[in-house]
């Protein structure tokens, strides 16, 4: 395949507003790739030049790119610069001055070499030579290539294929539908890698797919909790628990390959140099090989007290991360074990997994094991519960001691209990936002007013609305919000976002927000849950409580299915009340 033949494709993926249409062209594109192709189109259509955890960064800026642009046609980047002034977006100006037309255009595997070239320069004079072969890629290509070409270099592709679009499109591609997809999605949940998945398929077929294995140096999709009323719905479902504390602080997945260490963040993303301290005391367990799980959290020697999750997160800029390693130290509960020295420990029960950690960290004040408390009495659980929030966290995660490790699950193998600010036991929701009002009078001023959020539908891979947002920011706040949102306009509706009511400008679903409701009650309005002609759910005065895109993708709000289960879990204790 060329690069222009899948820059046809992409053009078909941006003007679809369907998610069915996206996974139908996404399939025609996945039929016509060779084993060889498939890998590398995997991950440019995300944007990408490797899996997500992979951190390859290109090095090109904007102002990089309009020179490359300016070299490769000829013109002067004055031209670029006004063209992008008119555009607004470098992939249409690249596209509006390179040729319509090309002949012996390059191929997709091609391109895809390049551009990993171009990654893998650094040091002195990189940024020159990066420039020049970019400048040169860019003069193989024609018009509409370019603009893709230059938006995969910006990270700027907003296709919006999600990791499950993907899995149903090969799924499509090979089967003709979407049986394929729990196989295919078990692999994913192993290796978090969709080239790797795609290759294989490709190459072995399904059987191969099967005996794709938990990797050091790929991470495992996390294991999540779910939701219960009460510490006797709790008892009741689950019986014998190990109870843990439930730490406000940044979700490490940490590997050791060696003398290599990765540190993974809840989505994925790789963190090991936002976290040194961590990094050494992993290096010194002893093992060869390990991949653990735990909650990383900023510990203050001063005033020996834990830091809360956004202090902690404040790390994520680059610089000053050795002077908060000094001031803050973190320190890691570590409450799992997947993988030691070439043997996968996820089918093994969390009491033995447990056990395994225990002994691994003897010693290490930097790596501790999360407390576990076994009980099978209410009392006891209640006990935990309020010791814990008393001490400052943010409650318990009770966890069934015969349960294996499910990545990428949601289930009653772990259940979090936590309180929230009335003293009701309830959980918070994490919407995506995927529009707005103008608003009247004074929010006018700073460019927004009511909020439209959804929830997402993991079965359809679509966002879904269920709130409209309006209150629980600052004058500030909505200001700085504003800033963020800017960046994310779009002028139709997104192809996976799915909502009845039009907000006055739509948004790229991206920016996760934490939500505290009193209440979900059925609405007609809102297609978070609808079925058919059920009606959908709506969130009753909804406050932001927190931005949680730095740890969390838009995939990883809350879901459909989480929304139902706390309503039928409101309802049951409506009633017993
Ligand atoms: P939240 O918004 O409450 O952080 P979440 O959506 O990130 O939730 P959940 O599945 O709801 O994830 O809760 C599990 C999260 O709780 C984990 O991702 C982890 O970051 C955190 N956590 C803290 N302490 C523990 C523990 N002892 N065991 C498991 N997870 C823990």
């Amino acid at each position: 395949m060329t690069f222009s033949e899948l820059a046809t494709y992409l053009d078909q993926l941006e003007a679809t507003s369907s998610r069915n249409a996206l996974v139908r062209i996404l399939a025609e594109a996945y039929k016509a790739c060779s084993v060889e192709e498939i890998e590398p189109i995997t991950y440019l259509i995300q944007g990408r030049l490797a899996p997500f955890f992979e951190p390859v960064e290109m090095g090109l800026g904007e102002r990089l790119l309009m020179s490359a642009i300016a070299t490769a046609y000829g013109t002067s980047k004055e031209d670029v610069t006004k063209t992008y002034k008119q555009t607004g977006d470098l992939g249409l100006t690249a596209m509006s001055l390179g040729p319509k037309t090309r002949d012996d255009t390059p191929s997709v595997i091609e391109v895809h070499q390049r551009l990993w070239e171009i990654a893998g320069l650094s040091g002195e004079g990189s940024l020159k030579a990066k420039l020049d072969l970019f400048a040169a890629l860019l003069g193989d290509l024609d018009a509409a290539s370019a603009k893709h070409l230059v938006r995969i270099t910006l990270g700027k592709m907003r296709l919006g294929i999600g990791d499950p679009t993907v899995l149903d499109a090969l799924s499509f591609a090979k089967k003709g539908d979407r049986s394929l997809r729990p196989v295919l999605e078990a692999a994913y949940n192993r290796s978090s890698d969709l080239g790797l998945i795609a290759k294989t398929l490709w190459a072995q077929g399904l059987e191969a797919i099967e005996a794709i294995k938990v990797t050091v140096g790929k991470p495992l999709r996390s294991q999540l909790a779910e939701r219960l009323p009460n510490p006797e719905a709790v008892i009741k479902k689950l019986g014998l628990v190990g109870v843990q504390p439930k730490y406000d602080g940044f979700r490490v997945q940490i590997h050791k390959d060696g003398g290599v260490v990765n540190i993974f963040s809840r989505n994925l993303e790789t963190m090991t140099p936002m976290f040194p301290e961590l990094v050494a005391a992993t290096v010194s367990l002893p093992v060869k090989s390990v991949i653990l799980d735990g909650e990383a959290i900023a510990y203050s020697p001063e005033s020996e007290e834990y830091v809360p999750f956004q202090e902690t997160t404040a790390r994520r800029r680059k610089e000053g991360i050795d002077e908060f390693a000094t001031r803050v130290p973190l320190r890691a509960f570590v409450f799992d074990v997947m993988f030691r020295d070439g043997t996968d420990l996820t089918p093994l029960p969390y009491e033995q997994r447990f056990a395994i950690v225990d002994e691994m960290l003897k010693g290490s004040d930097t790596l501790q094991t999360a407390p576990l408390t076994k009980t099978d009495s209410v009392e006891v659980l209640t006990r935990e519960l309020l010791d814990n929030i008393s001490r400052g966290l943010e409650g318990v995660v009770a966890k069934r001691l015969d349960s294996p490790y499910q990545a990428g699950a949601r289930n009653f193998n772990w259940v979090k209990l936590k309180r929230n600010t009335s003293g009701e036991l309830t959980d918070t929701i994490d919407v995506v936002l995927i529009g707005y009002y103008g608003g009247k009078g004074k929010r006018a001023e700073f460019g927004a007013g009511a909020l439209l959020a959804g929830v997402y539908d993991s079965e359809r891979d679509e966002f879904v609305s269920i709130s409209k947002l309006g209150t629980g920011l600052s004058d500030e706040g909505w200001r700085d919000l504003h800033k963020q949102l800017s960046r994310l306009e779009v002028g139709e509706k997104p192809a996976r976002v799915n909502s009845l009511l039009v907000p006055d400008v739509w948004l790229q679903p991206e920016l996760v927000v934490e939500v505290l409701a009193d209440e979900i009650t059925p609405s007609p309005r809102h297609t978070a849950g609808m079925v058919g002609d059920q009606p959908g759910f709506a969130l009753r005065f909804p406050r932001i409580v927190s931005f949680r895109s730095a740890d969390k993708k838009p995939e990883d709000a809350t879901t459909v299915r989480e929304i139902r289960e706390m309503f039928q879990q409101q309802h049951q204790r409506a009633v017993r009340d």
